[in-house]
């Protein structure tokens, strides 16, 4: 029986759980969720951060219910990407739950039936983008409702897309302030998985989201291991990645230009691999079609910019690589958790060098924008920076960006081969020393010219090189005085430097140039440990997941379920994908969407024998149980 109004005041908690377990055929809320769901069940605005793949979306989905449930009208889901509307909206039809979306995919008369259901109360949840959120035919069908007590709730996603100094800004958000305006009485749901402290106060500034609750989840992804590599071949490396740890995986790979993407796509299908190309610079068709593909089909490697993957809630994705470095840590997080929602292993993989420290500082001295917002981003920069050259755990940085606390991880790349380190005072020293005497001697030959890192290098390991005698930089006293090292050795001081702060670059030829910093190091003020160099090494292999790497708890053991199928089980699964895939093409929909494969699993591993026991296997709902229940029984029977 549904809880009615003072129910859910007292005690929504026991609603709650019943349907969690009804409609979604879930056993337990996770983490916050509960408390989240409570809290807004009974009208109080909250503000949610939990990390991707952490289970926002219940946290609205479930509060929407009970309210409806109780007389209380719809919710109003507002999402920025409406290519995803319909996978949730479809999700929530195959639970048994009436929702609909709203954007400009609809034609006249599918929008005119969405608003008649809305109007006339029938609609649980309605999602929308924005700008049409705020239409003023949209304010009006919301007013409507509101008068006769039938706009029962706000979840604004993605809600860090309202902060102009986070990653996606989007103008319309701002003016979602007008929903505390002209609704007072409803009550708010913010939620994002981007959640430094600035991002947060811009939420509930903007949105005026001054009484609301915060909730704050864990953001550790403990399933996902980070591995951050030293670039030497960009793509030997990543297909040694690929071919050693992801044969046949889903997986993305991110590239920092649309050129990159088109080339690294084609490359990888040149090897042999299933890779699709995505950007905004393709037209709206084709990349509806790869996404599709990716979301639709097993085993595809997506390779794209970052203006990929937003709401994207594959659940198999079992690599995301980054072949430059990103922007920032939040950025950073975001898409590399966009690995391994299921909660089985998975990997962050980065490659990176010199030029993509160059790359990015270029990038925000170039911007447009003002001071405030380029040194803001310079410190985010710099923290991203200090990630990707840390010697010690990676997650321990990661998530202390995030202000949480925590011990080594024991599943990162530096936990698991703790990196050599050596005292590379000395050597920074001839580095910074040498370019001192090339601006010195530059001057008074009248030849100030460009060098880089090459040939810096060249002048420290005394190489006579056309350009090295051109400059007369063999008379100088630093010429050769860095023979003890090699090229890589060089080169990954430099990079060091760069990224540590204590040398710059300028001008189009990346001319390095001493700061204030270097001084520092001249005067023997500081002492720089500096990470040797790797020989290019083995990806920690698999035994290091196996040993950690799951997800505690039920999502651990469904993960487990996975792996330990024997052959029997296995051939019950694969009927049962079989089976799916049948179903999700006539619904169109994603076959995750109709059953997670820890589901298929699940049923293949327990075999159940009849629509009781099979309703206890974790992710079956009610409405499912009654569409596919017998089907699945015949599947499971006839295979076995
Ligand atoms: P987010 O939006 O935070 O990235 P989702 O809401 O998409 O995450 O949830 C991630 C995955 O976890 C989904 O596959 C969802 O079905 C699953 N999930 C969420 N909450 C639970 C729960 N309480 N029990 C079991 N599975 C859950
Ligand atoms: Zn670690």
């Amino acid at each position: 029986m549904p809880a009615s109004f003072e129910d859910l005041l007292e005690d929504p908690v026991p609603a709650a759980r019943r349907v969690l377990h009804e409609v979604f055929g879930y056993p337990a809320f996770r983490g916050q969720q509960e408390a989240v769901v409570a809290h807004v069940a009974q009208g109080g605005d909250a503000l949610v951060l939990m990390p991707t793949g952490g289970g926002k979306s219940l946290c609205y989905q479930v509060p929407a219910i009970l309210r409806h449930q109780a007389g209380m009208g719809v919710t109003v889901v507002v999402s920025p990407l409406i290519a995803l509307m319909h996978d949730q909206v479809g999700a929530l039809d195959e639970a048994g739950v009436a929702s609909a979306f709203l954007n400009s995919s609809l034609n006249a008369a599918q929008t005119q039936a969405v608003e008649r259901d809305l109007l006339a109360g029938r609609l649980t949840l309605l999602y929308a983008a924005p700008e049409r959120v705020i239409s003023p035919r949209f304010l009006g069908i919301m007013n409507s409702l509101a008068e006769r007590g039938l706009l029962a709730l706000f979840a604004i996603d993605e809600a860090h897309c309202v902060s102009q100094w986070g990653h996606d800004f989007r103008a319309d958000y701002l003016q979602l302030s007008v929903l505390h305006e002209q609704f007072p009485q409803v009550p708010r749901l913010a939620l994002t998985a981007t959640a430094d402290a600035q991002t947060q106060a811009d939420i509930l500034a903007r949105l005026q989201l001054n009484e609301a609750r915060r909730f704050v989840a864990s953001f550790d992804r403990p399933n996902i291991h980070y591995n951050i590599v030293e670039r030497d071949s960009a793509r030997t490396q990543l297909l040694r990645f690929i071919r050693s740890e992801h044969a046949d995986a889903a997986g993305i790979i991110y590239a920092g230009s649309r050129r990159k993407v088109e080339e690294t796509a084609a490359w990888l299908c040149e090897q042999g691999l299933n890779a699709l190309p995505y950007h905004a610079g393709m037209d709206a068709e084709q990349r509806r079609r790869n996404q599709d593909r990716f979301l639709r089909e097993d085993g595809l490697i997506m390779v794209a910019t970052i203006a990929f993957g937003m709401g994207i809630d594959k659940p198999d994705v079992r690599f995301v690589a980054h072949l430059e470095l990103p922007k920032n840590i939040e950025g950073y997080y975001q898409e590399t958790g966009r690995a391994g929602r299921d909660g089985a292993p998975a990997q962050a993989w980065m490659s990176y060098g010199l030029a993509d420290v160059v790359h990015q500082r270029r990038l925000i001295d170039d911007s447009p924008a003002d001071d405030l917002f380029k040194r803001a981003q310079r410190r985010k920069l710099d923290a991203l920076l200090a990630l990707v050259e840390a010697h010690d755990c990676r997650r321990v940085r990661l998530l202390s960006y995030f202000d949480e606390a925590s011990e080594p991880c024991g599943n990162c790349d530096n936990c698991l081969h703790p990196p050599q380190t050596w005292d590379g005072t000395e050597a920074a020293r001839k580095a910074l020393s040498c370019i001192y005497r090339f601006t010195q001697h530059g001057v008074a030959h009248h030849s100030a010219r460009s060098f880089g890192v090459a040939h810096l290098i060249d002048v420290l390991r005394g190489k006579l090189t056309d350009k090295v005698s051109q400059m007369g930089h063999e008379s100088l006293s630093t010429f050769g005085i860095g023979a003890d090292l090699s090229d890589a050795q060089w080169r990954a001081v430099m990079r060091q430097l760069v990224a540590m702060g204590y040398l710059d670059t300028e001008g189009e030829f990346n001319t390095l140039a001493l700061n204030e910093r270097a001084r520092e190091v001249l005067r023997g003020e500081v002492s720089l440990r500096m990470k040797t160099p790797a020989l290019p090494k083995e990806v920690a292999g698999r035994k290091a997941q196996d040993r950690r790497g799951w997800r505690t708890g039920a999502a651990a053991d469904a993960a487990k379920v996975l792996e330990d199928l024997d052959s029997a089980a296995q051939a019950r699964f694969d009927a049962l994908k079989t089976w799916r895939a049948g179903v999700a093409r006539d619904h169109n929909l994603p076959a995750y969407l109709v059953f997670q494969n820890i589901t298929l699993a699940e049923m293949a591993q327990r075999w159940p024998h009849n629509l009781d026991d099979l309703a206890c296997v974790p992710g079956v709902g009610a409405k499912k149980l009654t569409a596919y229940g017998a089907q699945i029984l015949d599947v499971l029977h006839g295979a076995a």
